[in-house]
């Protein structure tokens, strides 16, 4: 049996009794999710639009083509959660996998590749392949008679498309900027210097009062901070990215900054409603507050700090607001264009959209942010699909796994805010913020001594990646949670 061709696949070859599942686009992850239907020994009709349409990234024909960068990020899987979710992903026979490890170059712990052979060999494999049929044609709208499609046309679905999505979503728009703005590990805050309260102890549908973390700013810090915004490096928008118009509400702080030293605070860091416990008889000049993000309250967002400052400009600077001198970031801010789904309130635990469940979605569509995790997802989404067809219950990864946790992100553990404003459900790259607290976080090392700081913070990372690859192992042979 050659590789890629599973019992399922020769059952399937042998007996053919099932219609295809249509995937659109043969991006990172809709040909991930190909191969998965595949494997799982279900037919597969992948449309992908290019060579015959382009979008504005893509140069080539091939599948899977790296639009930017040709690193696939850390490929450690012992304290990282790229590396964690690589990792997983080969235990799951990841075609992005095998290509991206058989066509390696050298880039310390991080795992590149050369793109052009990295596409070479996903395109292969899956012309290949007895199950696929790769269809080279753009598709505006799903024809009513596929009953079973995975959406994958990524940040840069065509305009037909994201039309006829937007439609049966009821979303006013799919394409417009991202308004990313940083989000900040919570046990990386300083609750010495900040405090937990919402503006005018206001409780709100949902809330407690005390939902909000607040970073209390005097004159000089302000002033010295505003000044920083003005003079800070920041990323040009792409050409094809100056006709997308920004949300209402939705400027880049250092944009804010430029209109006047008083801009942010009457806007996003205005001071009132709140009181600092630590130093009730001084009034704060500014306040940066940040909004819980996870439902594990483990992330939280820094509110209305959508920005376009290169990173390593966003970590110097917003470690000199008081509280966040020590922050962990697990995403910075950015503002570019994007096509993607309010996933946790459109799609269900298994990525079908709800209000038309024949349909899933895969990729950066729904609101994960990355090459890998976006075959990640499709990898999900292609095993969901061919389960469904083959009338096999859908077993979802545990929460404690890099997919899991992804997941679970994406069709729901997201924070909806309270707030009017752009919505606030925004793509995000894989982190430990998203996965369970551990039961126990490990204070020793293997000799007895007491870990402290950083050593302390690599062994829990270790102890959250033992146990992902142990559940997933689980997860694997057959010890699974069911989806509802
Ligand atoms: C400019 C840019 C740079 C990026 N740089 C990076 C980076 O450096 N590192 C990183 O990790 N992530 C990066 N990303 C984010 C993201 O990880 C990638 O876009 C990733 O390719 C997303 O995978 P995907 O499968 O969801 O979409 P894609 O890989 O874009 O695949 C979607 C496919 O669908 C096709 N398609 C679109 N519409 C249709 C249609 N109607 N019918 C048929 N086919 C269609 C497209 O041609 C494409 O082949 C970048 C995104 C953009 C836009």
């Amino acid at each position: 049996m050659s590789s890629g061709q599973t019992q399922a696949t020769q059952e399937a070859i042998q007996k053919p009794i099932q219609e295809p599942i249509h995937v659109i686009g043969g991006g990172l992850s809709g040909s991930e999710a190909a191969w998965q239907i595949a494997l799982n020994g279900v037919p597969v009709v992948l449309h992908e639009m290019r060579p015959l349409r382009q979008t504005d990234a893509h140069r080539t024909d091939g599948l899977a083509e790296l639009v930017c960068s040709n690193s696939l990020r850390s490929d450690d899987h012992g304290t990282n959660a790229i590396g964690l979710l690589h990792e997983e992903m080969r235990r799951l026979n990841s075609l992005v996998m095998r290509s991206a490890d058989s066509n390696q170059v050298p880039a310390g712990g991080a795992l590149a590749v050369d793109r052009d052979g990295f596409s070479a060999a996903i395109t292969a494999a899956i012309a290949a392949h007895p199950l696929i049929e790769v269809v080279r044609e753009e598709i505006a709208a799903p024809p009513t008679e596929w009953d079973s499609v995975i959406v994958a046309t990524g940040p840069l679905t065509s305009p037909a498309l994201a039309a006829s999505i937007g439609a049966m979503t009821n979303e006013s728009a799919l394409a417009f900027f991202d308004a990313i703005a940083p989000i900040v590990h919570r046990d990386s805050i300083d609750m010495t210097v900040a405090w937990f309260q919402s503006r005018y102890d206001k409780a709100g549908p949902g809330g407690t009062g005390a939902d909000y973390i607040n970073c209390p700013m005097d004159r000089a810090q302000y002033e010295a901070f505003v000044a920083a915004l003005i003079a800070g490096d920041k990323t040009e928008f792409h050409e094809w990215e100056k006709s997308t118009p920004y949300f209402d509400g939705c400027l880049p702080i250092e944009v804010m900054a430029e209109r006047g030293v008083e801009t942010l605070r009457h806007g996003p860091m205005k001071p009132v409603g709140l009181t600092n416990p630590h130093d009730p008889q001084t009034k704060a000049y500014a306040i940066v507050q940040l909004r819980q993000d996870n439902k594990l309250g483990t992330l939280f967002n820094i509110v209305g700090f959508q920005t376009k400052l290169k990173h390593g400009e966003q970590t110097r600077i917003f470690r000199t607001i008081p509280g966040l001198e020590r922050a962990e970031f697990a995403r910075l801010g950015g503002l570019h264009r994007n096509t993607f789904l309010n996933s946790p309130k459109l799609l269900d635990e298994t990525l079908r959209l709800t209000a038309a469940p024949r349909l899933r979605f895969a990729g950066q569509i729904t609101g994960c942010e990355g090459y890998v995790e976006s075959a990640a997802v499709g990898l999900m989404a292609g095993r969901f699909a061919a389960a469904e067809r083959r009338g096999e219950p859908l077993m979802l990864p545990p929460k404690t796994t890099a997919h899991g946790a992804l997941l679970s992100y994406i069709t729901g553990d997201h924070i909806g805010t309270i707030d009017a404003g752009p919505r606030s459900y925004q793509p995000m790259n894989v982190n430990f913020g998203l996965f369970p607290p551990l039961a126990q976080i490990p204070n020793k090392a293997p000799d007895g001594t007491r870990l402290r700081g950083p050593e302390k913070a690599a062994a829990k990372k270790r102890a959250m990646c033992a146990r992902a690859l142990a559940d997933l192992d689980q997860w694997i042979g057959g010890s699974r949670i069911a989806a509802e």
